[in-house]
């Protein structure tokens, strides 16, 4: 063969094959909402109804996106249905709604178990004794792509907005933690002055956290945040989302922080309708 045409063809090829995976992509983007999924979205997740219609625009592309790019798996015999996609989805997507970039780049896989799922793991005790113990858990991430959740905690975390705990919100700020390469309660942030003032607001409320945890003193972030910086930021953007009122008046800075960081202001879907029970004033 002629080398000028065996170079011509060999381009091509290589421009098809790069280009086929971003038609995919825009044609799966370009989809309409299917109406099934709407239904999900309404019965599920209970904060999509509060918010902006463009906000609820947005939603449905990531929606659409992060289901073309990602593949679930079920575990001890869960079937994958789109209510347990679209649900799934929808809540990781809350934490990138208003972000610039990619949806969770370094993840490829979820793996859903029906219920809490038992792992191994090596405890060291107050004597230094290493022991290997099992421990349930309701959800895990992994750095290298993978995030583990049990099903029947992520409904009852979507179904439920306003109580602090959520799983999926929780293992996806474990993912954006991760986006920078390191495990440190700090995601990709841009800029000197954004790190600095991250440090300097987390660290500080951390160890607030760790003297509550410490003393028994009852908290409005989870004590489970006491356990790292990684753990906290987890648990703090847990908090950003579902208890944004309370959040803003008794962390102040570490509320805008968040704010800053997630580009969304939680409280404005307070006021599209959605109104917490300790914020009416209710036990
Ligand atoms: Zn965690």
């Amino acid at each position: 063969m002629n080398p000028w045409v065996f170079l011509a063809l060999a381009i091509a090829a290589i421009a098809l094959f790069l280009w086929i995976p971003h038609w995919r992509l825009q044609r799966a983007l370009a989809a309409p909402f299917p109406e099934p999924w709407e239904r999900i979205l309404e019965r599920n997740i209970e904060i999509s109804r509060a918010l902006p219609e463009p906000l609820r625009q947005r939603l449905r592309l990531l929606v659409k996106r992060f289901l073309h790019e990602k593949t679930f798996t079920g575990a001890a015999g869960l079937e994958i249905t789109d209510e347990i996609r679209v649900t799934i989805a929808a809540e990781a997507c809350m934490l990138v709604l208003n972000r610039p970039g990619d949806v969770y780049p370094g993840l490829r896989y979820i793996i859903v178990y029906p219920t809490a799922f038992i792992v191994e793991r090596a405890q060291m005790d107050e004597a230094g004794l290493v022991a290997v113990e099992p421990r349930d858990l309701l959800g895990e991430s992994w750095r290298k792509g993978k995030i583990i959740l049990a099903w029947d905690s992520v409904l009852r975390g979507s179904r439920n907005f306003t109580d602090g705990q959520n799983v999926v919100l929780h293992e996806f700020a474990h993912q954006l933690d991760y986006e920078d390469g390191s495990v440190d309660g700090a995601p990709l942030l841009g800029g000197e002055r954004s790190y600095r003032s991250w440090a300097a607001v987390l660290s500080q409320e951390f160890e607030m956290l760790q003297q509550d945890s410490y003393h028994g003193r009852e908290s409005l972030l989870d004590h489970y945040g006491a356990t790292d910086p990684a753990e906290f930021f987890a648990v703090a953007t847990e908090t950003f989302f579902e208890k944004p009122g309370q959040m803003a008046r008794h962390h102040v800075e570490l509320f805008e922080v968040l704010r800053a960081y997630y580009h969304v202001d939680p409280r404005d879907w307070v006021a599209e309708g959605r109104q917490t029970r300790s914020e009416r004033g209710a036990s």
